[in-house]
């Protein structure tokens, strides 16, 4: 499919009699395409470029208002920057910078998480303490271990809660947490008992 034929002086002319219209306005009004209008404008050294392009106050994307000079508005500039990923932890989809997640991929990280929180609970279960007990003392050092067994004894030989934290010097809560989730913990009259 040919263009029409036009006269490129013509097309000339009418830009410049028309300073705001743009390249696709003058190609519909000689029925040519806007390549073809500005190719014509072009060669003949004169603007393509509308006088009102970039002015509209107006986003194309979001039709929000935007700053005169840019062609979209930041939200948008900033939307198409933004990639959508998958957490690695709670398997929600969420959005981030592409240039933090380039920055991520360069350090070599392999894995994505919403939040610090679900990075936290990630790392927890796959190298955390339950997994890698011999790490706790590297990193908890200074939380004393408490003696389970010995707790629920004390418990078994009489002793209230209250007296149990003074004998084993663990807190009252710890010791109330422990009794609570042994087997003693089941019974129906726990914690009122003692
Ligand atoms: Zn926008
Ligand atoms: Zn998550």
């Amino acid at each position: 499919m040919s263009e029409r034929k036009v006269n490129p002086n013509e097309v000339i002319k009418y830009r410049k009699k028309n300073p705001c219209f743009s390249g696709a306005e003058i190609g519909r009004h000689f029925g040519i395409s806007s390549q073809r209008t500005n190719i014509i404008l072009k060669e003949a050294g004169v603007k393509t470029t509308s006088t009102k392009w970039g002015k509209s106050t107006i986003c194309p994307v979001c039709k929000e208002r935007k700053a005169h000079q840019s062609a979209i508005c930041g939200k948008c500039y900033k939307d198409a920057h933004n990639v959508p990923l998958i957490c690695d932890q709670c398997g929600k989809i969420f959005i981030r910078q592409q240039s933090q997640v380039l920055t991520a991929v360069k350090n070599g990280q392999t894995k994505v998480f919403c939040n610090n929180k679900h990075k936290g609970q990630y790392l927890g279960e796959t190298h955390g303490f339950r997994i890698h007990p011999e790490n706790r003392s590297k990193f908890g050092g200074n939380t004393p271990k408490v003696d389970q067994a010995n707790i629920i004894d004390l418990f078994k030989a009489g002793y209230k809660q209250i007296e149990i934290s003074d004998l084993t010097g663990d807190k009252y809560a710890t010791v109330h947490y422990t009794l609570f989730k042994s087997e003693l913990g089941k019974k129906e009259n726990f914690p009122k008992v003692r």
